[in-house]
């Protein structure tokens, strides 16, 4: 439940504002003259805030579209990501959000339009299909009962005739999807880990049962599919763990019907992980077999490099090697 609601002075009278403003009638209502002022001073404790977070609402005013790494490819596209919202209602021990931001108030940009401003103009520089990414600095659907993000993006999205839109999500907030037509591109990519992964670590997010219950309705109504099996993460029995998890999902779901799988390995900058150590010193995942190379810290390279040609080749018995793409570090 959120009880506060810091509102950039510049959006108070915004549509998308006075929405998410009516739903939250008993939350305190502060003024800011920038959400920098609450987000960014330094003495804030990300894990005490992380129970409680307040909801920023403010305006981006600028470079609303990123180049995405050439690594993080998902098929013939020009690749681009954006984010509309910083951090998440999830808490994820993995989540690179933790360490990079100082603190836990999710913000939430309420001018999507200029988005899709950006989105058309960047579009319009290329020839070929243009993938952009929602999900990088926040998941894409958690929020979307508040927000209306998916509900105002995707049908955007279908106007701009060589742009797809990938939502990243590990979340079932979909009925805004189910009550609209599915969108052809459209590419919802689920999040996926074994169901002792997400109870370990993946805090407060829906089950696996749940998410899998998700991409059956969603895929009933038409709608594309991704599957991201990032990060893998390393333990005792992690082998029987995967196995049973692609058995269980793939048995479950249209394979056939899916846009895309892919696969990636625990990785984050070295100052990020450092971080997560300081707030997380007896977390268990952080005291495996890690090293670091070239500011990043990742399993081992023999570690990693097993931990992903087992799983991919048990997925590629489920999915043709043209839909598998593999992550690698930026
Ligand atoms: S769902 Fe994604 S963005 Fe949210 S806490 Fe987990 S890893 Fe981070």
């Amino acid at each position: 439940m959120i009880s506060n609601i810091y509102i950039e002075e510049e959006i108070i009278d915004h549509t998308r504002t006075r929405q998410i403003l009516a739903r939250f009638k008993n939350a305190e209502q502060i003024i800011c003259t920038h959400y920098s002022e609450v987000f960014n001073p330094s003495a804030q404790n990300f894990r005490l805030q992380k129970n409680n977070p307040s909801l920023i609402l403010a305006k981006k005013m600028n470079r609303f579209v990123h180049q995405a790494p050439d690594a993080y490819r998902i098929g013939p596209y020009h690749n681009y990501y954006f984010s509309h919202m910083m951090n998440c209602i999830y808490d994820c021990r993995y989540c690179f959000l933790q360490g990079m931001y100082r603190s836990a108030h999710y913000v939430l940009f309420v001018n999507y339009e200029d988005f899709i401003t950006e989105i058309k103009t960047v579009a319009s520089q290329h020839s070929e299909d243009v993938a952009f990414f929602s999900g990088y600095d926040c998941d894409s659907l958690a929020l979307e009962p508040v927000t209306h993000f998916a509900k105002y993006f995707t049908p955007e999205i279908l106007n701009i005739k060589n742009a797809y839109l990938e939502l990243r999500t590990k979340s079932t907030q979909i009925r805004h999807l189910l009550d609209m037509s599915a969108n052809p591109r459209c590419i919802v990519a689920f999040s996926i880990s074994p169901e002792d992964v997400i109870n370990k670590i993946e805090h407060k997010t829906p089950s696996l049962q749940k998410r899998i219950d998700a991409i059956k309705k969603l895929q009933n109504k038409g709608w594309t599919i991704g599957l991201r099996f990032d990060p893998i993460i390393y333990y005792d029995g992690y082998e029987q763990a995967y196995k049973n998890m692609f058995e269980t999902i793939f048995s479950a779901i249209d394979t056939a019907a899916l846009h895309s799988v892919s696969l990636g390995v625990f990785r984050m900058p070295d100052k990020f992980f450092k971080n997560l150590i300081k707030m997380h010193p007896r977390e268990h995942i952080f005291s495996g077999p890690m090293e670091s190379s070239n500011g990043m810290t990742s399993y081992k390279f023999d570690l990693e490099n097993k931990m992903i040609f087992y799983c991919e080749q048990i997925l590629l018995q489920y999915i043709p090697a043209k839909k598998y793409f593999r992550c690698l570090d930026a």
